[in-house]
């Protein structure tokens, strides 16, 4: 195995939004410097990191560059391309792997390898001909969800489909481009679990969080889920299986879909820390963006153990600021509440640009508090 990379030495992270922030933050912490490869400048990472190198991901010249001068790279945004990982992988590692970011960025190859390690997933088809739309109808069948195979999230690129027709027109909404039919899924909640494994072999796992959403944005989490025990050994253990199966170096979420039989389905994985484990920064003994500079740099894995009874996470979107600037002031005044904020310039609706965390003896006190915290916010 190699060598560790040390305190002291560059890390390059590709992609400048929030994950890349809190990422830089921890291994800033740490001692490490950080570069940050985006197309954007004063980017959320850009503006902590030791250098913000601007650059389109497709410039590979600019990429090769970028990671002759590191020691890693990681990555925070999902979509580069196989080719921007490989050009960065002839002067430094790239951790996870640029075949798992390729796995992972397709929801119709992600699903495939899945059920080829006998994960459970959704059942699914994958359309991109009208006679793939006929077959559809027939296997998964109504009620479904259409997802683009590519670029959606947070609900984006994707629509709930009742029978044959709408089928048809939500392909063509979507543009006619690639898209995976799934069977909608009667879920009784959503849980995620956030683990980590490093380049020994070895595994970390969070406990399973629950989440809520909100428009398909993700909005509270709440740790530990409040599940059975066999639920939080048998997601605890699809995440092993994931994480192993896949060969992961670094940060992994699991996201899941929790039935009323309470068996557990996969909804889909981010190689990368996840909006949901935000709340293991005041909630557990090292966070996930901590876990993934130890994982990304060979050293061994922090402890995932809570901190604390129970914690809630609210998600502060840019909605927040349609009526002036948030009353901060009123929302720390129950000096429990943890405020983070990410740096963004322009608060548009829907955007994320930070998130309130609450520790408490009971998730319900949790939950309360960072609501109350929340809506505070609007007190102006
Ligand atoms: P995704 O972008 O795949 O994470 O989907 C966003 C959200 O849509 C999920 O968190 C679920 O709330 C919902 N959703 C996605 N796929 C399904 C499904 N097959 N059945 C039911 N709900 C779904």
């Amino acid at each position: 195995m190699s060598a560790p990379i040390l305190p002291g030495a560059v890390l390059g992270v590709l992609g400048g939004g929030q994950l890349g922030r809190m990422f830089t933050l921890a291994a800033r912490r740490m001692g490490y410097r950080v570069d940050v490869f985006a197309p954007e400048d004063d980017t959320p990472a850009g503006q902590i990191a030791y250098r913000e190198i601007r650059a389109p991901y497709e410039d590979l010249a600019a990429v090769r560059a970028f990671a002759k001068d590191v020691e890693v790279v990681t990555f925070e945004f999902e979509n580069v391309s196989s080719e921007a990982t490989a050009a960065a992988a002839e002067f430094a590692p790239v951790r996870p792997s640029g075949a798992l970011l390729h796995v992972t960025q397709n929801r119709g190859r992600e699903k495939r390898a899945l059920e080829a390690k006998g994960i459970p997933v959704a059942p699914f088809a994958i359309i991109e001909s009208q006679a793939d739309l006929d077959a559809a109808a027939a296997h998964p069948g109504f009620p479904g969800v259409l997802k683009t195979t590519s670029w959606g999230y947070d609900g984006r690129g994707q629509r709930r489909v009742e029978d044959r027709a709408g089928l048809a027109n939500a392909f063509r909404e979507l543009g006619s481009v690639p898209c995976v039919l799934e069977g909608f899924i009667p879920f009784v909640a959503e849980l995620s679990v956030v683990g980590a494994r490093g380049l020994d072999g070895s595994i970390a796992l969070y406990d399973p969080v629950l989440n809520r959403h909100r428009n398909h944005i993700l909005d509270i989490t709440l740790s530990p889920a409040p599940v059975a025990s066999a639920v939080r050994t048998a997601a605890l253990d699809l995440a092993r299986r994931i994480l192993e199966g896949f060969d992961v170096v670094g940060v992994l979420c699991v996201e899941l879909f929790l039935l009323d039989d309470d068996s557990l389905v996969v909804n889909e994985l981010a190689p990368r820390p996840h909006n949901s484990g935000h709340i293991t920064i005041d909630a557990n003994v090292c966070c996930q963006f901590e876990q993934q500079v130890r994982a990304v740099c060979g050293l061994p894995l922090g402890s995932t153990e809570r901190t604390v009874p129970a914690a809630a996470m609210a998600n502060l979107l840019g909605d927040l600021w349609q009526g002036g600037p948030p009353n901060w002031a009123a929302a720390l005044a129950d000096p429990g509440v943890r405020l983070h904020l990410y740096g963004k310039e322009g608060p548009v609706p829907g955007r994320k640009m930070g998130h309130l965390t609450v520790a408490d003896s009971t998730l319900e006190g949790a939950e309360a508090r960072v609501l109350a915290a929340r809506k505070a916010l609007l007190r102006r």
